[in-house]
């Protein structure tokens, strides 16, 4: 899948490594996963998460996190802050490497065992959640067909709502959320008059379109809702929706370590033009600003005759811009 990552007899080494590196030989059904995990030391697993020494720093504790997405995509993190390039570029791989070939993605065999897109964390206080169910159920609703009616009562162009891969059942539309690593942890029900319940068993989560992740020169939107999240996608927004004004202790960890692993570090957290909306919105600028001061973080609502981004984005004024102050510690 990739052309460096065979090294040839004679290829030298990593700069200060002693010579040359032998990996083992990387075959075209291999995944990502497999692939980086073979190349690292001190690897140990939690769920479908990994920690291991970062080959680029000096590191005597394991300070390399990686998961998986639901796609095989691989998100690494090392916590003394190398980049994901200079953490790849030490095992002689690129960014690349962090995504399957599609030849890999159809016919890869998995060496070894995971789950994909289950985050499990050593401390953090996961509540038992019941992936399989919940990913059967979202898997059995024939995520991303019969949305014509829901895009149409948005206002929205289809495509846009089918990347947040809600499903249909029994007349209702299924809406997953999910964790920092993209695993679904509840199903909610919206029906066609608007109103919500949720499976049973379900947490509140995060709605992840797919493909998500940072764009040179582009904020992360935290926009509140499925139909907001929907309508900055539509516009070419990098956007997570939250399930609420505000977010419940578990769902801002899911949020927090989404940001941290796909590297996201400028945020705009949107707000409804409400009380609710706006209080929720302004909580979670702080704590996310408080809890992870590097990163920038503004806060913004719509034009004020817009009660919410959708509503600025149907009436195409998207392009106006938003009403947005800086976040300070
Ligand atoms: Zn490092």
């Amino acid at each position: 899948m990739n052309s460096n990552s065979s090294p040839t007899p004679g290829q030298p080494g990593r700069p200060g490594s002693g010579g040359q590196r032998k990996y083992p030989p990387v075959d075209e059904t291999d995944l990502p996963i497999d692939i980086i995990l073979d190349r690292l030391s001190v690897v140990s697993q939690t769920g479908s998460t990994w920690s291991a020494r970062c080959p680029h720093h000096h590191d005597s504790n394991p300070s390399l996190s990686l998961t998986v997405t639901p796609r095989e995509v691989v998100l690494l993190h090392c916590h003394r802050d190398c980049t994901p390039e200079e953490v790849l570029g030490a095992i002689d791989l690129n960014l690349r490497d962090l995504y399957p070939s599609p030849y890999a993605l159809r016919h890869g065999k998995r060496r070894g065992t995971y789950t994909t897109g289950l985050y499990t964390p050593d401390a953090a206080p996961e509540p038992p959640i019941d992936y399989t169910r919940m990913t059967e159920f979202h898997q059995a609703s024939l995520p991303g067909k019969g949305l014509a009616p829901l895009a149409k009562e948005w206002g929205l162009p289809l495509a846009a709502v089918k990347r947040l891969e809600i499903g249909t059942h029994c007349g209702k539309w299924v809406i997953p959320e999910r964790n920092g690593g993209g695993g679904i942890v509840g199903i909610v029900f919206r029906k066609p008059d608007g109103s919500k319940r949720c499976l049973t068993g379900s947490h509140r989560g995060l709605i992840i379109p797919t493909d998500t992740m940072p764009v040179e020169g582009q904020p992360l939107y935290l926009a509140e809702g499925a139909s907001d999240t929907a309508a900055l996608v539509s516009v070419g927004a990098t956007v997570v929706g939250r399930p609420a004004a505000s977010l419940s202790e578990k769902a801002f960890w899911w949020l927090s370590h989404l940001i941290c692993m796909r590297r996201f570090d400028d945020l705009v957290v949107l707000a409804d033009r409400d009380q609710a909306g706006e209080a929720g919105a302004a909580a979670l600028a702080s704590k996310l600003k408080t809890n992870h001061p590097k990163w920038r973080v503004r806060l913004a609502k719509p034009l004020f005759i817009y009660k919410d981004a959708r509503s600025q984005v149907v009436a195409g004024r998207w392009h106006a811009g938003l009403v947005e102050k800086e976040v300070m510690q």
